[in-house]
């Protein structure tokens, strides 16, 4: 069976590659973009989403998940495919174009844009007391819907806890917040929902807690001096994510540490393969979102000609096209 094919594959979901897709799909072009993550955004999603972004042109003053949603919105109606739960581990030549192996099948293009910023950002490990001892303990937010009516203990305070919670409880599964901490990080409009399912006792949450230990049965907590036990079927760590390069620094591209030096037009040691965004070489003193944005701009209107020569690299100006 031949791999799934389109014009370009994009390594990375973060601003870079979302906006390397957008201007290849802009040019009549089909794309395909590849995230290890369960879901698009890179850093801003994964690591600061509730922060307010201020330096991202057109849009002031913006939380960090509202600048990914506005990304996606602008795909809308153009050929991209957003592949998410898919680590690219390998890249080899096929003809005049590439095939990426990936945790989730085989995938062919004739261009490659390399937007994978600091790396694959892994949930971090559960290094709690007695993560061994209980059958269910997991470190990233499945499907809300998988644990429908399960007793789900969810510990962290980052972003991805509130939201876990929230959605897990709207998912129908019996829901237990904690966190060291008495605050939870999150969006404002997260965190008084989170109060208010709290009131309205569809949640319980205890913070500021300390987990002692996890047993086969749930959780031994300590709450104000005083032991807490929760019964739990399902236990979520939630502790942030660390970035990984190690699925693509095999892949022959000179690279210099972290970085991968980018010529003109975002091109790479490989013909057809460009770099983008943060670990671009030409990012390394400005790892911002409108660099890469820029360069992502650049890198896609040259793979557009790369793949499709009779396309010029000018893409012309957008507000002269007919929406
Ligand atoms: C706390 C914090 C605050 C920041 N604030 C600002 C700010 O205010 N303004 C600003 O301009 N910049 C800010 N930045 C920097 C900005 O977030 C980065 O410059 C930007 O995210 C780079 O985008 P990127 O697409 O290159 O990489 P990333 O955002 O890192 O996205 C890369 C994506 O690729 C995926 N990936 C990696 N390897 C693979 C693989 N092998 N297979 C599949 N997927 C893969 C990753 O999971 C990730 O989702 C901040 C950064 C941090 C950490």
């Amino acid at each position: 069976m031949q791999a799934p094919h389109t014009d370009i594959l994009v390594i990375g979901g973060g601003p870079a590659g979302l906006h390397a897709a957008f201007y290849a799909g802009w040019r009549g072009l089909s794309v395909r973009v590849l995230e290890a993550r369960g879901e698009i955004g890179g850093q801003l999603a994964a690591l600061y989403p509730d922060k307010r972004v201020y330096d991202v042109p057109g849009l002031p003053a913006t939380r960090a998940a509202e600048v990914v949603t506005h990304l996606q919105r602008q795909l809308d109606g153009l050929d991209v495919d957003l592949r998410v739960h898919t680590l690219a581990r390998t890249l080899e030549r096929v003809g005049d174009g590439w095939q990426v192996g990936t945790t989730s099948g085989v995938f062919t293009a004739g261009a490659v844009i390399l937007a994978a910023g600091l790396g694959a950002l892994r949930p971090r490990e559960a290094r709690v007391p007695g993560a061994d001892l209980h059958p269910d303990v997991r470190t990233d937010l499945p499907d809300p819907d998988t644990l429908h009516g399960r007793r789900v203990l969810v510990v962290g305070g980052v972003p991805q806890a509130t939201r876990a919670a929230l959605e897990l409880t709207a998912a129908g599964a019996r829901v237990t917040l904690t966190h060291r901490r008495a605050g939870f990080r999150g969006d404002p409009d997260a965190l008084a929902r989170l109060e208010g399912m709290q009131t309205q006792g569809q949640l319980t949450v205890w913070a500021p807690a300390t987990l002692r230990r996890l047993t086969e049965w749930g959780a031994e907590l300590e709450v104000d001096g005083h032991e807490q036990n929760v019964e739990a079927d399902t236990i979520l760590v939630l502790n942030g994510y660390l970035p990984d390069l190690s699925p693509v620094q095999s892949w022959p591209l000179n690279w210099q540490g972290d970085y991968v030096p980018d010529g003109p037009g975002g091109r790479t040691a490989l013909e057809g393969v460009y770099a983008v965004g943060d670990m671009a070489q030409s990012s390394t003193d400005f790892k911002l979102i409108s660099l890469a944005f820029a360069q992502a701009a650049v890198a896609a209107n040259h793979a557009a000609h790369h793949v499709r020569p009779e396309l010029r690299i000018r893409p012309g100006h957008s507000s002269e096209k007919r929406a």
